[in-house]
C-alpha cells in the first residue's frame, strides 16, 4: 500500500505515521526529517536547506523531489511507503506521478488530516522532542512527568527550530498557498481521503484505517 500522508503542519501526520509504521509495517518517508539530519550532519544539501527552513519557506521543489525519489526507490520500499510532508506543491506531486510511472507504482489513498488552523498555532508551539529516542510531547495537551526530560527514556527534550511562533505563522501561509491545492488535485484523481484531525489519536488513527480498509 503506498499512502501520502496531507495536512497543515501540526495536523498529526507524524504521530499517525509512527502508528501506521507498526500496523501495516510500511517505511515513513518524512522529507522534514530527511532534511533536518542534513542539516544536522551539515551536509552541502542541509546548509542550503537550514535558511528555508528557519524562516518556514519551502526548500525547493529540485532538492525535495531528488530525495524522496532517491528513497522511494530504496529496496524497503518495494512492499509499499507512507509519504509524509511531501508532496508540498503541484510541481512535486507531478514530479512525483512521473517517478511512481516510471518505477511500476501508483498511491493507493491520500489521506488529508483536517486541523483547522485556529488550532494549529498552540498546537505547533508547544510541541517538544526528546533529543535522545525522538518521543514526542506537548507543553499543555501532553507534559512529561518532569518537565523538560522524556517519560520514556529520561532524555532531554528540545524544540524544533521552526516551532517558534513567527516561523509557525509562515509555515501555515506558505501551506495554505502552496500545498492546500494538492486537496484539489487529488480529488480530482478520486484519491483523496479527507480525515478529521481533531480528537484523541486513537480515534483518530481508527478514521484513517477505516478509509484504508
Ligand atoms: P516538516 O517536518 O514536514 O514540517 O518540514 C519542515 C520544513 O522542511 C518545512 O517547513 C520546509 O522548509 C522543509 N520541507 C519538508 N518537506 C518539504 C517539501 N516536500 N518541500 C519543500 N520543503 C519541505
Amino acid at each position: 500500500m503506498n499512502i501520502i500522508l496531507l495536512g497543515p503542519p501540526g495536523a498529526g501526520k507524524g504521530t499517525q505515521a509512527k502508528m501506521l509504521i507498526d500496523t501495516y509495517g510500511i517505511p515513513q518517508i518524512s522529507t522534514g526529517d530527511m532534511l533536518r539530519a542534513a542539516v544536522k550532519n551539515q551536509t552541502q544539501l542541509g546548509l542550503e536547506a537550514k535558511k528555508f527552513m528557519d524562516s518556514g519557506q519551502l526548500v525547493p521543489d529540485s532538492v525535495v523531489i531528488g530525495l524522496a525519489k532517491d528513497r522511494i526507490g530504496q529496496a524497503d520500499c518495494a512492499k509499499g511507503f507512507m509519504l509524509d510532508g511531501f508532496p508540498r506543491t503541484v510541481p512535486q506531486a507531478e514530479a512525483l506521478d512521473k517517478v511512481l510511472a516510471d518505477m511500476g507504482k501508483k498511491i493507493d489513498h491520500v489521506v488529508s488530516i483536517e486541523v483547522a488552523n485556529s488550532e494549529l498555532m498552540g498546537r505547533l508551539t508547544g510541541r517538544r522532542t526528546c533529543k535522545a529516542c525522538g518521543q514526542g510531547f506537548h507543553v499543555m495537551f501532553d507534559p512529561p512527568k518532569t518537565a523538560g526530560k522524556c517519560d520514556k527514556c529520561g532524555g532531554e527534550l528540545f524544540q524544533r527550530d521552526d516551532d517558534n511562533e513567527a516561523t509557525v505563522g509562515n509555515r501555515l501561509n506558505v501551506y495554505d498557498a502552496q500545498t492546500k491545492p494538492l486537496i484539489d488535485y487529488y480529488q480530482a484523481k478520486s484519491l483523496l481521503r479527507p480525515i478529521d484531525g481533531v480528537g484523541a489519536i486513537t480515534d483518530i488513527f481508527g478514521r484513517i484505517k477505516a478509509v484504508m480498509g
